[in-house]
């Protein structure tokens, strides 16, 4: 999802002691069951701290004319994940699929229970992680790293939003959280609200789609500890996690999107045509 910038103290690691911490208006809850956490490897602190002039844009909600505007930094080639002007340079991540590619078109399969701990899946979300802080970005799938499983990872910091202007988080209700990492996410919505805003997808670069998505969702699956986890999300993390999840079902935004909203990122800010629904809650 989207990109954006850090703050150093979101750096570190988080979530990784079982607690049950309060993200902004995020509810996250545990139930241990018996794991072995000194097997698994911490997950790496970022090395790519871009600098904020280097961040191009903003997961998007700007449309002219449709009161929710003031998205003034020019075009934007954010979107999911942002900022893909200063790429990390590491031949270590892999790369970002791109559509097209079958794996990004497919379901993923469900891991394994006795597979979370090995050095396989844990290496396999230390990447995603590393991939998505990289981008920078706020979610990731694996099937976007290649990798057919049912892995996502999001976070999403002050800083990031603080690169976007404050009517259009507002609007989106985007609130910052710690780092989710959930496998076999599934995902149920809460409530009959839904919202229209555009969205963006490092799969598919360089372009914008309006979607509607639940306001509010629920999603339970596992923790990379293999620990029973439920993240209760409304506004801009449930999109969040409505984006990535669709990812594992093999379906892209642009699935789901308005058509008549598609454009090029350059594009962004140019009206609506007629007859497309109006951006926000609904
Ligand atoms: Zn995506």
């Amino acid at each position: 999802m989207e990109g954006i910038q850090r703050l150093s103290h979101h750096l570190s690691p988080p979530q990784l002691t079982g607690k049950c911490p309060t993200l902004g208006r995020t509810a996250v809850f545990y139930t241990p069951i018996p794991v072995i956490k000194s097997q698994y490897e911490p997950i790496a602190k970022p090395e790519f701290s871009p600098s904020k002039s280097a961040i191009k844009v903003n997961f998007i909600t700007k449309n002219r004319g449709l009161g929710l505007n003031s998205f003034s930094t020019g075009p934007a080639r954010a979107g999911w994940f942002l900022g893909l002007g200063e790429k990390k340079k590491s031949t270590e991540l892999p790369e970002i699929v791109k559509a097209g590619d079958p794996v990004l078109h497919e379901p993923a399969r469900e891991v394994r229970p006795d597979e979370i701990g090995s050095d396989r899946i844990q290496k396999i979300i230390d990447d995603m992680v590393k991939v998505m802080r990289a981008a920078p970005g706020v979610g990731l799938a694996a099937p976007q790293i290649g990798i057919p499983l049912k892995i996502i990872v999001l976070e999403d910091t002050e800083e990031y939003i603080g690169y976007a202007p404050k009517e259009e988080t507002k609007a989106q209700d985007r609130q910052p959280f710690d780092l989710l990492v959930i496998i076999n996410p599934n995902l149920q919505k809460k409530g009959n609200k839904s919202a229209l805003f555009f969205e963006g997808c490092l799969s598919v670069d360089g372009f914008r789609g309006m979607v509607e998505r639940f306001l509010e969702v629920e999603v339970t699956g596992l923790d990379r500890y293999g620990e029973p986890i439920k993240v209760v999300a409304s506004g801009w993390q449930a999109r969040i996690l409505q984006h990535e999840c669709d990812h594992l079902a093999g379906t892209l935004y642009v699935d789901k999107m308005i058509k008549k909203t598609f454009r090029t990122v350059e594009n962004l800010q140019l009206p609506l045509a007629n007859g497309c629904p109006k951006l926000g809650v609904r």
